[in-house]
């Protein structure tokens, strides 16, 4: 197996910069240099851009299943949850192991582009499984469900898990003021009150923010993550996104599960975009969306030394996605899942167009062939496999549309 290889003649946005031209080397899984291999060069070309891989801040691995579930619009997210759970949807999805759910949130993560997770539950459930997984899940995070008097009580609350973070130099990420009755309210006080709020803090929905809770975030410098899909199905409102955007607040675009959310993070940008429209009455600009799915989740989640931008010495995490506009930005915004034409993980091809089979085999990576939207790619692993498996479990052929394999 070939251990250094190169990508040349490429147009790359890194995501701050474009540049023409570029050839890209890569050794053990990292970025060594910006030249070609004498011996082993892949030409990319024209028709394509390169990216960082997507990292995906919010999901539920746990909760990846079809239909959304739920009959909103909702006070906070506490009924819906009960909707969820006594769903005959819910009870079908239960008939597959853990296991296969989680290989399914993989995978339909994985040919949207991105790489790497954060999956929003307790370190016991998600544990066992981020090993055998295709994709990147975060490992490193401390966490609470969310902070106000109905919170699942994950983890071991606000005090431990937050000095966790800091003395781990980790996130503490928790779900915040996902409703509007006066308890949801409180969050931000809350967190405020156990000092819990800094660069080490991730915030998710806050759609329940209100102007002062908006400047003591910006204040503090704590992460927001905004799920636009989410929050209008459950609740028909968002965050007030613009005023925590002008406060200059790190703000990325998490997907949640899809029983509330988009079906992946490229859905999610483009209900966005279209959110953003209906509430301001102008664009959300492509290159600031493109920085919420890569730079400023890498910032969030304190891995930026590694990921979310393509940098010499970072990991190889890279999006490679077919030239539809001029614009790299509005190409990526704008890119379906056909037009995902390659995603490599630490150096290795992890799926994309059959034509890059050469690089596929020169790093032995197990694959199958599979059609997404009339397309044929190549995927590591078996998805064809899981959703067989799929299907036995709960015995019939469902379509699940964000892995749309034929
Ligand atoms: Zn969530």
């Amino acid at each position: 197996m070939i251990t250094e290889y190169s990508l040349s003649s490429i147009t790359m946005a890194t995501p701050e910069t474009v540049k023409g031209d570029v050839s890209l080397k890569i050794s053990n899984g990292r970025i060594k240099e910006f030249k070609k291999s004498s011996q082993n060069d892949f030409t990319i070309g024209d028709g394509y851009f390169l990216f960082p891989a997507l990292i995906n801040i919010h999901d539920h691995l746990f909760g990846t299943y079809y239909p959304k579930i739920g009959n909103g619009p909702y006070i906070c997210w506490l009924p819906w949850d009960y909707d969820l759970k006594s769903s005959p949807i819910y009870e079908e999805r239960n008939k597959n192991s853990a296991y296969e759910i989680y290989l399914l949130g993989s995978y339909k993560n994985l040919i949207s582009g991105v790489t790497t997770v954060q999956d929003h539950i307790p370190h016991k459930v998600n544990d066992p499984f981020i090993e055998k997984l295709p994709i990147r899940v975060i490992k490193d995070y401390s966490l609470s469900h969310e902070v106000s008097v109905y919170d699942l009580k994950w983890g071991d609350g606000i005090d431990v898990e937050y000095k966790k973070a800091v003395e781990n130099d980790i996130p503490y990420i928790t779900h915040v003021e996902e409703g509007f009755d006066v308890e949801s309210l409180k969050g931000i006080e809350i967190l405020e009150e156990h000092g819990a709020l800094s660069e080490y803090t991730i915030l998710i929905h806050g759609i329940g923010f209100n102007e002062n809770d908006i400047k003591l975030v910006a204040k503090r410098k704590a992460n927001f993550v905004w799920c636009p899909g989410s929050n209008m199905f459950m609740f028909n409102r968002t965050a007030k996104i613009k005023d925590i955007l002008k406060e200059g607040i790190n703000v990325s675009i998490g997907t949640d599960s899809p029983s509330s959310g988009e079906i992946n993070i490229l859905e999610e940008i483009r209900f966005a975009k279209k959110v953003y429209y209906e509430m301001y009455g102008e664009e959300l600009d492509d290159k600031e969306v493109v920085r919420m799915i890569t730079v400023n989740p890498a910032k969030a989640l304190r891995i930026q030394k590694d990921l979310g931008s393509i940098e010499k010495g970072k990991k190889a995490d890279l999006l490679l996605i077919s030239k539809t506009y001029d614009n790299p930005y509005s190409s990526l915004v704008n890119a379906k899942l056909s037009d995902i034409a390659l995603v490599i993980m630490e150096g290795k091809p992890i799926y994309g167009d059959e034509n890059f089979a050469q690089l596929f085999n020169a790093l032995e990576v197990d694959h199958e062939r599979i059609t997404v939207d009339s397309k044929n790619k190549l995927i590591v692993g078996s998805p064809t496999k899981l959703m067989n498996d799929i299907w036995k479990n709960i015995g019939y052929k469902k379509k699940l549309p964000f892995l749309p394999i034929q």
